[in-house]
């Protein structure tokens, strides 16, 4: 399902906890063409309207090594093949995932980070993050490597977040949470497809 906002950019279906893209390592961005632009724009534009401080490809079912972000005081910015140097000090802050709708949790994370990759048209950026920008470089490119911030919870975190995620209303859903917009009819919750051994392997 997708909502077209301007003939050029097409706010896509954010998918959701339990959909496998999102547990899958995501591959190196290698033709800085066009589409790769579209990709960026369209990521944008869904980020923003979610609205949500990050989005990575794979949340879009894109299995590239691509994510935007936008942080207050910052702006908004993409970062294609990121790779993350972390600083050894940590702390807890509370963190949500628009794949995970409505839930938030207290996650521990290195505090400052050192973020290279590069932007859409291939040139190389170098960004010294710290606080909330680390923590969603952080966050984005743990999508890219198919981890969900679920696997960063305490133990007795994690079974709350499942027992949360078992009664959310989207969940056993098909994708779409696109700021209240749904898509095809609900999957039958028989609850003997796919989500629920991952359920299993999380908790
Ligand atoms: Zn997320």
């Amino acid at each position: 399902m997708v909502l077209v906002v301007s003939p050029h950019v097409t706010i896509r279906a954010i998918r959701l906890f339990g959909d496998p893209v999102l547990r899958s390592k995501a591959d190196e961005v290698r033709e800085f063409d066009k589409s790769l632009r579209q990709l960026v724009d369209d990521m944008t534009e869904t980020m923003l309207e979610a609205p949500g401080q990050g989005l990575a490809a794979p949340q879009i079912g894109v299995p590239l090594r691509v994510f935007t972000y936008h942080v207050d005081e910052i702006g908004v910015g993409h970062v294609i093949n990121p790779v993350l140097e972390l600083s050894t000090e940590s702390e807890v802050d509370i963190e949500g995932c628009l794949s995970i709708p409505g839930l938030t949790f207290d996650v521990q994370r290195p505090i400052s980070a050192k973020l290279k990759g590069q932007n859409a048209e291939g040139e190389a950026l170098e960004i010294e993050a710290s606080e909330l920008l680390a923590r969603v470089f952080q966050h984005e490119v743990d999508h890219l490597d198919g981890v969900l911030y679920l696997q960063r919870l305490t133990k007795e975190l994690r079974k709350e977040a499942m027992s949360q995620i078992r009664q959310a209303e989207w969940f056993g859903m098909p994708d779409t949470f696109t700021a209240g917009i749904t898509s095809s009819e609900p999957k039958p919750k028989d609850s003997s497809d796919s989500v629920s051994p991952k359920a299993a392997e999380l908790a």
